[in-house]
């Protein structure tokens, strides 16, 4: 007999009682339901990372990714883990300590890039507007001109202002300056337009859990020929080998090897969920998914503006289709409105983030959950909200 005892004082009451995961409707920025299709394809037994099978899958999801991003990119693969670990990969690969970065920020990506950057030991210049500002591409050049960064990084869907970025001519400013450019995709991809190629976009990375509806944990990712470059002439490896591209290259049969060797457990289901996403995407057409998301979101807005709100972002062609900003409305604590639309009507909405935080509501209405009904169902909870959250004046 073992002396070896568990030691009952340690609670473990809580683990035998089962999961609890209620239903909510995810109308926030992320994550978003996810439709049971890709549900189930997340609960199919689970096989070798090294199986061939599994190779075909990531292949498959190569593809599904390049679609996605319009690229055709060799260097394309899906990160083991959310967006940040997309964001983190690319900075790490392709930023050495001592280079200079340059960062816009109008909002919470932008600082958060900001933050790694410096981190890893990057000469950290910022362009910086309050949330739901822009930048012109003449602003953009003249720091470019000033600073002479290695990368540009510039947020296409700013979740947290509600903010889609112009891209156009971006990339050319950048080559111009002998700079690369990186852009953050994870809350626009699928709902609003964007092409890496002919936008000249040199890393481009999303998330798995916005309008893919897939469940957080994965996050695809391509480099240009001109990333690689850079990435793979480096006087000194990357600080992550978790991270590090000249592994998960060939992880990922991107290398050109005839084998692929063990580098990390790559989450198999998490894999098997993403392609069956990606699988969605290719079949409704980038246009139609495009289209879609505007409609929805115009009917959205329109709807907002009866109910007397006001959108954040004045601009209708600067506003991301997937995720709708509101002003906080005059007379009412932003914080108790959510409470009540979570507790009386299971939907969940968000405040602002980072530097909007007290600013402004975010409703996220992504992929599966992007439809007039889950529109006017938002509106209606919205609607019963304001009559009954309105704080006395007293
Ligand atoms: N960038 C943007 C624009 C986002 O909206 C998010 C997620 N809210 C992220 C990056 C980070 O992604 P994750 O939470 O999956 O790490």
């Amino acid at each position: 007999v073992s002396s070896h005892q568990p030691i009952n004082c340690i609670e473990k009451a809580c683990m035998l009682r089962p999961l609890e995961a209620p239903f909510r409707y995810l109308f926030g920025p992320g994550p978003s339901n996810v439709p049971p299709r890709v549900l189930a394809a997340g609960g199919r037994p689970i096989i070798g990372h090294m199986h061939s099978e599994m190779f075909g899958i990531m292949n498959d999801i190569k593809k599904g990714i390049q679609y996605a991003f319009q690229t055709s990119n060799n260097m394309t693969l899906a990160m083991s883990g959310s967006g940040h670990t997309a964001m983190e990969c690319a900075l790490f690969n392709i930023v050495e300590p001592g280079e200079s970065v340059l960062v816009a920020i109008n909002g919470i990506w932008g600082e958060r890039v900001a933050e790694i950057s410096e981190r890893m030991g990057a000469k950290v210049h910022t362009l910086v507007k309050t949330p739901g500002g822009h930048f012109t591409n003449a602003e953009i050049e003249q720091a470019l001109a000033k600073h002479k960064p290695v990368l540009f990084f510039l947020t296409h869907g700013e979740s947290s202002a509600g903010l889609v970025h112009p891209v156009d001519g971006v990339g050319d400013i950048c080559h111009k300056y002998n700079c690369l450019l990186l852009v953050d995709s994870v809350a626009s991809l699928g709902a609003a337009p964007l092409l890496m190629d002919q936008q000249n976009i040199d890393i481009l990375y999303t998330g798995s859990q916005k309008a893919l509806n897939a469940p957080p944990g994965t996050a695809p990712i391509s480099f240009s020929e001109r990333a690689c470059h850079k990435m793979f002439n480096r006087k000194a490896k990357p600080v992550s080998y978790l991270l590090d591209m000249t592994h998960l290259s060939n992880y990922w049969g991107n290398d050109g090897k005839p084998e692929r060797t063990y580098h990390h457990t790559g989450p198999v289901s998490g894999f098997f969920a993403l392609r069956e996403s990606l699988a969605i995407l290719a079949e409704t057409g980038l246009e139609n998914s495009w289209k879609h998301h505007t409609e929805v979101a115009e009917y959205f807005w329109k709807g907002l503006e009866d109910l007397g709100l006001k959108l954040f972002i004045k601009d209708k062609d600067l506003r991301l289709p997937s995720v709708t900003t509101i002003a906080i409305p005059e007379g009412y604590n932003w914080k108790e409105l959510l409470a009540y639309i979570m507790k009386h009507h299971r939907i969940e909405f968000t405040g602002g983030l980072g530097p909007s935080v007290g600013m402004l509501l975010r409703i996220g209405l992504m992929g599966y959950n992007c439809n007039k009904a889950n529109a006017a169902m938002a509106l209606a909870a919205l609607e019963d909200a304001l009559k009954q959250c309105r704080m006395s004046k007293a």
